[in-house]
Formats: structure tokens, C-alpha cells, sequence
């Protein structure tokens, strides 16, 4: 007996805050009859179905995609614009990305159907570390890279300590690459960071997340992670 918004979640359709959303919004249905109430117990064979979608069994899958620039981090997109999950069309398993990168950003996504992992990964209180590699304009001084790791202020909040490193500068073109590992993950963090202290973000890469790494993947490559890789997660 498992509680309805974690079969839900479990299933990947959605984070638990997100089917408790879909139960009180009348979504949810338990063999045929629509549920409102959070908290009821399901058994494996209660038929359970989410706009009028039954919830198969289905295995979970656990990959680690470089996204390109120029895709989307969601399922579907109004405008008919790349998504992360064409990439997976022929695994039969429906798997979701976890979290998001911005459009123009390239670099690592994990997608699942594991609501629980997806959860782990993205809740602040587990502060699972990001780290991203940032062409900035101008050339930051050490004054500006301690400011990044003591926490700057957007959107009328500062940020955690985080990680900086100059990591070279090219005066002529007048650029820098910086990289940044953040355990936060507000809207638009990193260029936002780098807006704060002057040097606006020109390219953006994300390169780990946690213990996840692109390894030798190139853009639109992806791969399955091992068991020992999702377990380290867990
Ligand atoms: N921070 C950003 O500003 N953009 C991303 O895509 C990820 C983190």
C-alpha cells in the first residue's frame, strides 16, 4: 500500500507537490471513480489513472543527455521547437528531464521516470551540486570571482557559497571562462550571477550535476547510467 501522490511520482508523470496538485484538481481517478482527498492508499492492483491516462508499471530508466543549444528541457513545446525528450523516442519507457537548462544552454540533463530520484536531485535541501562553464564578457578580477563564491544578490536575495574559478581570460576579445558549481537552483541562476558582477554570460555549459558527468559524450549523445551511478544518488 503506497500513497496515491507517490505512485504518481514514482511513475514520473509528475513531483509529488506537482500529483497532489493533479488530485485535488479532480485528475485522478482510482478504479474509475475520481479521487479529490491526498493520503489515500493504493495497492499495485488499483487501477490508477491520470487524465484519463492509466499509470503503467513501468521500469525505470535513468540517462544523462547532453543537451545541445537550441533544444528545450520539456516533453513538449507549443512553438514545435527541438524538446530533450525527442531524443528518446524510441525507448518505451516516457522519460521526463529533471529540471531545466535554459534554451541557449548546452550541457548535462537527466531525464527519468523516477519521480523519487528526480526529486533528490532537484529539492534544495539536498543541495546536490551543479557545476557549469561560463564564457562571461570582460575579464573578471579576484575581487569579483571571491564575490561569486561568497553569494551575490538577485533577485532581491543572495545566493549560497558557492565554487569560482578563473579559469582563463583573453584581454584582446576582451572574454573570460569561469567556472561556477552552485547547490541552488533559482531561475536563470548562473547568468543572472554573472549579470550582478558585470559580466554578462556569452556561452553557458553545464558540465556536472552531482556525481554525474558528460564524460566523453558530444551534443545530442546520450547515455544510460549504471546502477552503481543512480544508487550513489540514492
Ligand atoms: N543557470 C542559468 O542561468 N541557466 C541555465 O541554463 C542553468 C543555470
Amino acid at each position: 500500500m503506497e500513497r496515491l501522490q507517490k505512485v504518481i511520482a514514482n511513475a514520473g508523470i509528475a513531483s509529488r507537490r506537482k500529483a497532489e496538485e493533479l488530485i485535488t484538481n479532480g485528475r485522478v481517478t482510482v478504479n474509475g471513480k475520481t479521487v479529490r482527498e491526498q493520503g489515500i492508499k493504493v495497492t499495485g492492483s488499483d487501477k490508477v489513472e491520470v487524465n484519463g491516462v492509466p499509470l503503467s508499471k513501468e521500469e525505470h530508466r535513468y540517462f544523462v543527455l547532453y543537451k545541445p543549444r537550441g533544444v528545450l528541457s520539456a516533453s513538449s513545446d507549443d512553438k514545435k521547437r527541438k524538446v530533450v525528450t525527442d531524443y528518446f523516442d524510441m525507448i518505451p519507457e516516457r522519460v521526463y528531464p529533471v529540471g531545466r537548462l535554459d534554451y541557449d544552454t548546452s550541457g548535462l540533463i537527466v531525464l527519468t521516470n523516477d519521480g523519487d530520484f528526480a526529486n533528490i536531485l532537484m529539492h534544495p535541501k539536498y543541495k546536490v551540486e551543479k557545476t557549469y562553464v561560463a564564457r562571461v564578457k570582460g575579464i573578471p578580477t579576484r575581487e569579483t570571482i571571491k564575490q561569486l563564491q561568497d553569494g551575490v544578490r538577485i533577485d532581491g536575495r543572495k545566493t549560497a557559497k558557492a565554487r569560482a574559478h578563473f579559469m582563463s581570460g583573453d584581454k584582446g576579445k576582451d572574454k573570460a571562462i569561469v567556472e561556477l558549481t552552485i547547490h541552488e537552483g533559482r531561475n536563470h541562476q548562473v547568468r543572472k550571477m554573472f549579470e550582478a558582477v558585470g559580466h554578462p554570460v556569452q556561452k553557458l555549459k553545464r558540465e556536472q550535476y552531482g556525481m554525474l558527468v558528460l564524460g566523453n559524450l558530444a551534443p545530442g549523445e546520450w547515455r544510460e547510467l549504471s546502477v552503481h551511478e543512480v544508487k550513489q544518488m540514492y
